[in-house]
This record gives structure tokens, sequence and C-alpha cells, in this order.
């Protein structure tokens, strides 16, 4: 998968894209990151990217010519079109099901607003997806791009170690994930469950699915209530 990266701010992406898993899938050439300077497309000597808003109003918006030729210079690097993802407060609020349909493609193309945001005419003619990482404001859409790279690059395929696999994680199914022990098996006092050290596969594996159901119920009795609205889903896991 290839993203491209629209950004004021190229250099904040330098560190949290640079480690673990995303370094691996970078390095095997499962991820290709490329990052783009916004800025690099103003036509002014001033190098301007922004102006005041029409009507009055804080802060400043960023302009439609810039983002725009921002965008052809970058669309014209790949034959691949890319889906256009703007990170906006505004947008859909991320969640598993998306980051899943994000990660089918082979190409995003991910624009970070600052200031008070993008011109309207760059979302309406430009943008095919608007993706919200949360309900509050965040100072710009570098951070929630990473976010987004992240969740979508764990399920390219071959990108996670053999010793994980997103299929068992929480929302996978649904459900939250069952909570997790290692060694030592007791530590002042504390105990790992007893089951899980019994070596019977199918009491383990019911314990799993007992725990990932009564955690969900406590913690995020939604997601339970939506599986039980899927025709079909309650009874595939269990419910
Ligand atoms: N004035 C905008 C509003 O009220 O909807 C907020 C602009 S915000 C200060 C600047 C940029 O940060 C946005 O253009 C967007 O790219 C990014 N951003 C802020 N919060 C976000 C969130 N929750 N999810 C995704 N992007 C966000």
């Amino acid at each position: 998968m290839r993203v491209d990266v629209l950004t004021l701010f190229p250099e904040a992406f330098v560190g949290p894209l640079d480690v673990s898993i995303l370094r691996r899938a970078r390095d095997a050439g499962l991820l290709e990151l490329r990052l783009h300077d916004i800025r690099a497309h103003a036509t002014d000597r001033h190098r301007t990217v922004d102006d005041y808003p029409f009507g009055g109003g804080q802060g400043m918006v960023m302009r439609v010519d810039v983002l725009d030729a921002a965008l052809d210079a970058v669309r014209a690097l790949a034959a691949e079109a890319g889906m256009v993802v703007y990170l906006s407060p505004q947008g859909e609020r991320l969640n598993d099901t998306i980051v899943r349909e994000l990660a089918e493609m082979p190409r995003l193309i991910l624009v970070c607003g600052r200031y008070e945001g993008v011109d309207e005419r760059f979302v309406a003619h430009c943008v095919d997806r608007q993706i919200s990482i949360g309900d509050y404001v965040l100072s710009g859409g570098e951070l929630p791009a990473m976010v987004l790279i992240d969740a979508v690059a764990r399920h390219i395929p071959g990108a996670l170690g053999d010793e994980q696999s997103a299929a068992d994680e929480s929302f996978a199914g649904g459900l939250l994930e069952h909570p997790q022990y290692t060694r030592p098996a007791e530590y002042r006092g504390w105990k790992v469950p007893e089951v899980l050290l019994s070596g019977h596969h199918g009491n383990v594996d019911r314990w799993k699915r007992e725990q990932r159901l009564a955690r969900t119920a406590e913690r995020r009795p939604d997601l339970l209530r939506a599986l039980e609205g899927d025709e079909g889903g309650g009874e595939q896991n269990g419910l």
C-alpha cells in the first residue's frame, strides 16, 4: 500500500512512523509512505498557504488553489488515483470497520489541515472521504493521519509478525479482547487465572470467549447491542 501525506509539517511524522511494526512494514515494502510539504505549492514570494475567512471570523483558512495544486502534483507521482482522505473533526468517526475498508485500498492520499481548516471548495471537489479520530478538536491533521496510518498498516497482509494477529484483537468480531497475562505466574500474591496454566485448550478457549463477552458487556455495551442487531452476528460470536 502507498500512503501520500499532504501536510504543512512533514517533520512531525519523523519518529512515530519509524519504529516497530510500521518500520518493519516500510522496510519490507508493504507500506510505502511519502510526505509532501503543501507549502512547496504556494505561488507567492512569501509562500502563503492560508488567508482570512470570507465573511469574517477567527483565524485563517487553508487556500483551495494551493491545496489543489499540491494534490494534483502528488496524484501524478503514482499510477493509482488513490482515495483522498481529509482528516477533519467533522468527518465520520474512525472505527475498525473503516480501518479495514481503508486497508483494502492500494493508495491513500491523506490531507492534514491546520488553522481553522481548509476552504470548503477543496473538500467539496477534491476529497473522497472525511475522517475524524474523535469528538474533540486538535491543532492539525498530522496526529490523526498518524493514528490512521498505524491502524491501517496493521491490516496490510504480512505487516504483523506471526506472533500477532489483527483477527484476535479488540473490535475484531465486534468484541473487546480477553485479558492477557505473562510470566511470572504469581507476583506479590497476584495470581494468573488457573485455567490459563492448565494446558487444557478447550477450557482456555471457553474462558477467553467468556472474558471477551463479559468485558465487552461491562465496558462497551454499545458494541454488544450492535452485534445483537447484526443478523447472525450474535450467533457467530457465541451470544
Ligand atoms: N475549525 C475546525 C472546526 O471547528 O471544525 C477545526 C480546525 S482544527 C483546529 C485544524 C485541523 O486539525 C483540521 O483541519 C483537521 O485537519 C485537524 N483535526 C482537528 N481535530 C481533528 C479530529 N478530531 N480528527 C481529525 N482531524 C482533526
